[in-house]
């Protein structure tokens, strides 16, 4: 989920924006999320020092934390690793030439506008600038969305798709597609139904774990009309992200007959050793979730501060692979500017 001319933050491309149609239940739950810093650290007791870095950060890319989120974080405590995810913090400000506002080269990627293909036999689609919570580290915070949302140009996306017979998957990313009703999601796929070469649709989401309520009975009679296999490639970081709300939110998704995987980011200060990262893939597996990749911080503008080294990146991983089975160990990857698929590093 990735790119950058205008933060996407600033777009109207939310789900609430939809303003004809009654709100659901989960759309009610977004609307209460935290989106001023100062009532972020009211809720968890934070030090007022905090303050004036997340509001300049902020300017950039707004600060947004569904309440069940937050609810996750331990109060009192600036360095939890949920909260990190999440606060805007003054470093944001510093500026390094290394870290680039589109850092993986989704702009040269683009076939036609919200369409990416990089990589052999899957596309990539961006659905939708909007996600439920803004993490602060996504090398997507910059992408221009506006211009570059696969929806108003759906047809093209369609005609691309249909006239290359080695597309078998089409995933869909964004911003996170899950932020768009499942009508609109349903407008995306009814147009996929008639190309005989789709196998697989996959969804890159975060939002099962950052608002489980999404995963609601509409969402799931969706994934039941699909023809193909379904793929979720979730976003998870951390185990404390998963509560029993979360747990409810995969079972359901599960006895819908859709595959489990989880991504996350090897992030300083929030994963960045052993133990938290083995009790991950720990807690992943107890709700029936494969760890798939690990990707290493793309140099975002903003993000330096969550940079881990490659040398510490593969240490804490051969760690990892000696005291856990190889399946609950996640590939770590690492997205290159023009490469034909991730690079592996371990
Ligand atoms: C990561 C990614 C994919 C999917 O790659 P897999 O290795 O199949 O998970 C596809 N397209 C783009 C642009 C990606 O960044
Ligand atoms: S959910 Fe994904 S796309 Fe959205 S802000 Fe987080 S990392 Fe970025």
């Amino acid at each position: 989920m990735i790119p950058r001319t205008t933060p996407y933050c600033q777009s109207d491309d939310s789900p609430l924006a939809q303003a004809d149609v009654p709100a659901t239940h989960w759309q009610t739950v977004l609307a209460s999320a935290i989106r001023e810093p100062s009532e972020l650290l009211h809720y968890l007791n934070l030090p007022q020092s905090l303050l004036n870095g997340a509001i300049a950060a902020s300017q950039s890319f707004a600060l947004r934390a569904p309440l069940g989120y937050c609810q996750r974080i331990e109060k009192g405590n600036p360095n939890d690793p949920l909260l990190r995810q999440i606060l805007p913090l003054d470093a944001e400000l510093i500026s390094d030439q290394h870290f680039k506002l589109d850092p993986v080269g989704d702009l040269a990627a683009m076939e036609v506008p919200g369409l990416l293909h990089k990589y052999h036999g899957r596309v990539l689609i961006i659905t939708t600038a909007a996600c439920a919570v803004h993490c602060r580290y996504c090398f997507r915070r910059h992408f221009p969305y506006q211009e570059n949302r696969a929806e108003q140009n759906w047809q093209k996306a369609i005609d691309y798709i249909q006239s290359h017979s080695d597309i078998h998957e089409v995933i869909l990313s964004g911003g996170d597609p899950l932020s768009l009703t499942e009508s609109r999601l349903k407008n995306l796929t009814d147009q996929l139904l008639n190309i005989p070469h789709i196998k697989t649709l996959r969804l890159h989401t975060r939002q099962p774990i950052v608002l489980p309520e999404r995963v609601n009975s509409e969402l799931l009679s969706w994934l039941d009309s699909l023809p193909w296999k379904i793929v979720m490639v979730l976003h998870c970081n951390h185990a404390n992200e998963i509560d029993s709300s979360v747990a409810s939110a995969l079972k359901k998704l599960q006895q819908h007959q859709v595959t489990l995987l989880n991504q996350s980011v090897l992030l300083a200060g929030v994963n960045d050793n052993t133990e938290t990262l083995i009790d991950l893939s720990q807690k992943l597996f107890s709700h029936h979730v494969l760890p798939y990749y690990l990707h290493m911080l793309d140099k975002v503008q903003g993000a330096k501060h969550f940079y881990v080294k490659n040398e510490k990146a593969q240490q804490i991983l051969n760690e990892v692979r000696q005291l856990l089975p190889g399946y609950l160990v996640p590939k770590l990857v690492k997205e290159q500017a023009g490469e034909k698929s991730k690079i592996t590093l371990i």
